[in-house]
């Protein structure tokens, strides 16, 4: 494919049907492909052949979307995950065993901090959450001969603070380890990480990928960046045994990781993307860029519209002057995305009765789609964590998460106005 702009690659991505084929990307639902020789077969059991084999490793529908989502990206590969969640599992234990070590942004998305911090651990992997603004050389500290990642989101949901991209990729470099980022808030509309010396990039595609709250899913892309055979990868470079002998980084070179991930562990774990919902995502991805620009245009809106709100505390959003991490939303990101955090007079409790004087805005635990929605994190997503995690966390008590949608930012303002006024003119 010709070198098109972002935009181009949107709508049209790598799908290109053959004369007299559907224009449209068909949805392929069937978990089987049929042979007509063994011998063709027994080749995709060598990894020979990349034709399809059985759903659970690769289906033409998912396909599609994997190869749209790396090229979005500008990675040589993707795998396709069933959540957002099974994409960040996917991409951890494709390169961790028990007894290894990760460093994670203390910033990082609820469910994400407990995987690595909970979960994983029961797995015997480890993790050091730090401060994303502590010194290269205090993140470095953390490092251990066990580490494997540096682990980071572009903007941490929810507290919205911007990674730190050439900082982390520092640390990753000096431990000679891969650096991980999940990009969901930004996409690649308003970030392309591989291009600050991030390895592998996550998403959760159920939220801005989807766009329209239909579909969970998430996908793993490779920037293909990192030479696996550093001596702290043998999985990657020694014989498997579970596909007679190949070896991932020798036989599928840049490709490696991303081969590892799916014939090995998408087939043993089976955490696998459905036709139909990868049909969904690929449809999303089509207005991605549109979509995108009024998220961005609208949340920024909405966010001056409440800084001058006179029942408003504050007001959080990545493109705001008064942001913390300003500066580093406006050398890595292209627009401050859909999401904005802030809080009214009468903290905790009014934060919670403000709900119910809005209208067009619904409360959900969804983000990013194209409908106005509002949360309250401490009493809701993060309720698991202890106060002071919370605040490391990035969440205060009287937060209030906005995901601003696409509809007429005169009647999302007029919305919030009420709904504010309502609750504070007492106060
Ligand atoms: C929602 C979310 C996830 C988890 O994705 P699911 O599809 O819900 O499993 C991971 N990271 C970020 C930043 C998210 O917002």
């Amino acid at each position: 494919m010709r070198n098109y702009s972002l935009e181009t690659q949107c709508v049209q991505g790598t799908y290109k049907p053959a004369s007299g084929q559907p224009r449209v990307l068909p949805i392929v639902q069937s978990t089987t492909y049929q042979y007509y020789d063994s011998d063709d077969m027994a080749d995709l059991f060598d990894l020979k052949s990349a034709e399809h084999m059985y759903s659970r490793i690769s289906n033409p529908t998912v396909t599609e979307f994997e190869n749209k989502m790396a090229l979005l990206e500008g990675g040589v590969g993707a795998v396709a995950a069933s959540s957002g969640q099974a994409a960040t599992t996917l991409a951890i234990l494709n390169i961790c065993n028990a007894g290894d070590h990760i460093i994670a942004a203390s910033t990082i998305y609820g469910g994400t901090f407990n995987l690595l911090g909970v979960t994983l651990k029961k797995f015997g992997i480890e993790v050091t959450f730090v401060d994303p603004e502590a010194t290269l050389k205090e993140i470095a500290a953390a490092g251990r001969g066990s580490t494997k990642a540096v682990f980071g989101e572009t903007i941490g949901n929810p507290g919205l603070n911007i990674l730190d991209f050439e900082k982390f990729g520092k640390v990753a470099k000096i431990l000679d380890v891969p650096f991980i980022v999940d990009n969901t808030l930004a996409t690649p509309v308003l970030c392309k990480p591989f291009e600050h010396g991030v390895d592998i990039i996550i998403h959760s595609a159920t939220k801005y990928t989807d766009g329209h709250a239909t579909s969970v899913g998430g996908i793993v892309i490779d920037g293909g960046s990192f030479n696996w055979d550093n001596g702290k990868f043998p999985e990657l470079v020694e014989p498997d045994p579970s596909y007679h002998g190949i070896s991932y980084s020798k036989d599928f070179g840049p490709a490696a990781y991303i081969t590892k991930a799916r014939v090995q562990l998408l087939r043993d774990f089976g955490m696998t993307l459905s036709p139909f919902s990868a049909f969904l995502f690929h449809l999303g991805l089509e207005t991605l860029h549109l979509r995108m620009e009024r998220h961005c245009e609208n949340a920024f809106n909405l966010a001056k519209f409440l800084e001058s709100h006179p029942g408003v505390q504050w007001v959080n959003y990545p493109f705001l002057e008064s942001h913390k991490t300003y500066d580093t939303a406006r050398k890595y990101l292209k627009g401050g995305s859909g999401i904005l955090t802030f809080g009214i007079k009468g903290g905790a409790q009014a934060g919670k009765e403000l709900v119910k004087h809005l209208d067009l805005t619904a409360l959900v635990v969804h983000l990013g789609d194209l409908r106005t929605s509002i949360l309250h994190p401490a009493s809701t997503t993060h309720r698991q964590l202890t106060e002071e995690q919370q605040i490391k966390a990035g969440v205060s008590p009287d937060l209030i998460r906005v995901s601003v949608g696409i509809e007429n930012i005169e009647d999302i303002m007029a919305d919030f106005d009420h709904a504010i006024t309502q609750v504070t003119k007492n106060i």
